[in-house]
């Protein structure tokens, strides 16, 4: 999400006359875009700011955007004086006129916002940087403040795009040469069109079967939105890739009332039962917290025992942190970092050994994969499964002398040979689809006589 915002801001910059360079030794203007969704973010930052200090007396103008923007606000400016713009990400369509405030020489320019903004961030000048995979945030912000996270106070109120823009940005992507778009948002499918035309399931089946789009992805998910229409909606359509990252965050409903995520295991496991249930394989992921305030040794078993149950495709498990404005952070019966970290190795080793049985699936099978890149020490292509599962490959009989070596952004069918625990590994069974691969955008010219 972070990576997408800065190419929306890129993009933002580009169209206001700035060109880009290579490192911050060569830049007029450095922007800093922060995450503090975990750790200690903001000393992190600071930290980095301070070695940004060296560089203040050549002229530059630093600005520091993103969620420790919002979090920290003006006390930026106090930490770090050189500092001359401080914006979080709710107010980023506002950056064209805080760049001409920077311009004419102000020192002190905030762009935060207190939850207040029923706007979203629309550009048509996005910087595409990703070579294979066009984003698209459909929904902003977050409404609905589990005890532990930070995004609700950092990313504003939750508000929607129109289905309608969100479909002419998806066309403006196919233009480019993408094939597989990727919906984003805090809580993907809590989307709620604000024309009423679609439902999410909806506009997931519109983008799929727009002409020239291969692969829709979407991300994150919330369980307490997740509808039995989405999985009818993958069921039907093949471009929708058949993954759904959902995440839990904990397998005790004592734990998930106290996280405030409303709604119990028995819950969760229903929503599981219907993906379980489709006509295909749809992979499954999900996001958990280990230690928060309370979690006893029996909540924690419960978490590890969902895991045995669901047998997820990936987990990413984090050790709670404490994070600022958080109700969290004033609940008493803090875990031990020891506990923490000894409760996050359990876990992660439950979920290593379920990956290493559960990806036995695919073995022998064909699997169609969109190449990402090369692993040229090996001799391998690493591509993606629609199932959002690395698949590292050699051409084969299809590569060598006479073969071909297919481009970032197109589609080998792979079988697959062997199956590890995060990966799978395979050969080419067919010639590569060769299909439109994006440009990359150069900046516009004009020669004059
Ligand atoms: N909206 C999504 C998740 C967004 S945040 C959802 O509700 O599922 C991404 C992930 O970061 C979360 O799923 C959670 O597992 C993790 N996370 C958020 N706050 C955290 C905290 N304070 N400590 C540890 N992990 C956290
Ligand atoms: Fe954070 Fe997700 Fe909960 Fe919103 S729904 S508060 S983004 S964890």
């Amino acid at each position: 999400m972070n990576a997408h915002d800065s190419e929306k801001v890129v993009g933002t910059l580009e169209r206001q006359g700035y060109a880009r360079v290579e490192d911050e030794a060569e830049a007029g203007l450095i922007l800093y875009n922060t995450c503090s969704i975990r750790d200690k973010a903001e000393q992190k930052v600071f930290h980095r700011l301070n070695e940004y200090k060296r560089l203040q007396g050549e002229g530059k103008k630093f600005a520091v955007l993103g969620c420790v923007a919002q979090q920290e606000g003006e006390k930026i400016f106090e930490k770090a004086p050189y500092v001359s713009l401080v914006a979080g990400s709710a107010s980023y369509r506002n950056l064209p006129e805080m760049l001409a405030r920077l311009e004419a020489g102000e020192q002190r320019i905030t762009g935060l916002d207190d939850r207040q903004t029923d706007l979203t961030f629309e550009t048509e000048f996005t910087s595409r940087s990703n070579p294979h995979r066009g984003y698209i945030t459909i929904i902003e912000g977050c409404d609905k403040f589990c005890a532990y996270c930070v995004v609700p106070y950092t990313r504003g109120k939750e508000r929607s795009r129109t289905s309608a823009s969100v479909l002419v940005e998806a066309r403006r992507i196919v233009d480019l040469g993408y094939t597989e778009i990727q919906f984003l948002g805090q809580n993907v499918n809590s989307w709620r069109d604000p024309s009423g035309r679609m439902s999410f399931a909806e506009l997931l089946v519109a983008v799929g079967e727009l002409p020239g789009v291969k692969r829709v992805r979407f991300t994150t998910s919330h369980p307490r939105d997740f509808t039995r229409d989405i999985v009818e909606a993958i069921d039907a359509t093949p471009t929708l890739c058949d993954h759904v990252h959902l995440p839990v965050q904990s397998g005790s409903t004592a734990v998930l009332k106290a996280m405030q995520r409303e709604y119990t295991r028995e819950w969760y496991l229903e929503r599981m039962s219907w993906i379980k249930a489709a006509k295909r394989d749809i992979s499954i992921t999900s996001d958990m917290i280990v230690g928060f305030p309370g979690e006893s040794d029996e909540d924690f078993e419960e978490t590890v025992t969902l895991v045995g149950e669901v047998k997820y495709d990936a987990v990413f498990a984090f050790k709670f942190s404490p994070r600022p404005n958080t109700p969290a952070v004033t609940m008493a019966d803090s875990i031990p970092d020891e506990v923490k970290a000894e409760r996050l190795r359990i876990l992660n080793d439950r979920q290593r050994e379920i990956q290493r049985e559960h990806y036995g699936r695919h073995l022998h099978k064909v699997v169609e994969c969109m190449v990402e890149g090369y692993n040229s020490a090996r001799g391998q292509v690493i591509g993606r499964s629609s199932q959002n599962k690395t698949v590292n490959f050699s051409m084969g009989e299809f590569g060598g002398e006479f073969g071909v070596q297919p481009p970032v952004g197109s589609y080998v069918p792979v079988k697959v040979t062997q199956t590890l625990p995060n990966s799978l590994v395979g050969e080419a069974a067919g010639l590569p689809d060769v299909l439109a691969i994006p440009v990359a955008r150069t900046p516009d010219f004009v020669v004059l006589n």
